[in-house]
């Protein structure tokens, strides 16, 4: 049995103080999410000591929305792992499609990440997904396969199986457009077609692949009902409490 996950990657949204309020309010309603769902919120990073404190002792977790590719050092503006452990983050979010597009962040830099992330007993939450002209192409298998390759392929057995995958299709990010159940099957079947092919089929089995692309209380349920989708990767519904509850409630 895969971990059934529910992961809210905030962005760039919310003060400090709205944070705050909105982790409460998410907190109020947990137990209406039956079962063991995963529920892992992802705030910017300088609301994390404070929601850090308001979740301990509940089944919230808290990742990071990135970190630094080195440990310390001369990195101006930089987080690094070992503060965000010390903090007691649990997830980290690497390689999303707007860290690669905006900060134009290299597969070299997303492989350091994820090493530092599991070596320091972090689970890294990776990113692919093709962009709306590779899917018109048809060439999406071949782009997402490629991200896995020059990242998550690198790594020894014992470490993939730590990690979470997150299949993003660029073209689903905060549009509105999801992708369809089928679609997302698609995508996420192949994925572990293919880890099943570089390793082994115990390790594709383990893995949890998130979808994440638009998605809502209105269509968690049709597409986490994908035999290979484990749960989402959610960005705008995130924000909303009963948006997110009802995505949590949706497996
Ligand atoms: P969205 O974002 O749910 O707003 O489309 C998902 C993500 O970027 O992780």
């Amino acid at each position: 049995m895969r971990k059934k996950i529910a992961a809210g990657n905030w962005k760039m949204n919310t003060t400090p103080a709205e944070g705050v309020k909105l982790v409460s309010e998410i907190l109020g309603k947990v137990s209406e999410v039956e079962g063991d769902v995963e529920l892992i919120v992802c705030p910017p990073y300088t609301h994390l000591a404070t929601i850090l404190d308001k979740v301990k002792g509940s089944r919230i977790m808290v990742g990071a929305q990135n970190c630094a590719w080195e440990l310390s050092g001369a990195f101006t503006g930089e987080i690094s792992i070992t503060t965000l452990k010390e903090m007691g983050v649990t997830h980290v979010i690497i390689g999303h499609s707007e860290r690669r597009e905006f900060f134009h962040e290299s597969d070299e830099m997303m492989l350091k990440k994820v090493r530092l992330t599991l070596s320091h007993g972090l689970i890294p939450i990776f990113c692919i997904g093709e962009k709306l002209a590779e899917r018109e192409k048809g060439i999406q298998f071949e782009v997402v396969v490629k991200q896995m390759e020059k990242v998550v392929y690198q790594l020894s057995e014992d470490d993939l199986k730590k990690v979470i995958i997150a299949y993003e299709p660029v073209w689903a990010i905060g549009t509105g457009k999801t992708a369809t159940p089928e679609q997302a099957q698609d995508m996420h079947g192949f994925i572990r077609n293919s880890i099943s092919k570089q390793y082994s089929s115990a390790v594709a089995n383990t893995i949890p692949i998130l979808y994440g692309g638009s998605v809502k209380g209105a269509n968690a349920k049709e597409i986490f009902s994908m035999p290979d989708v484990d749960g989402g990767l959610i960005g705008g519904a995130s924000l909303s409490v009963s948006e997110y509850i009802e995505i949590a409630k949706s497996f």
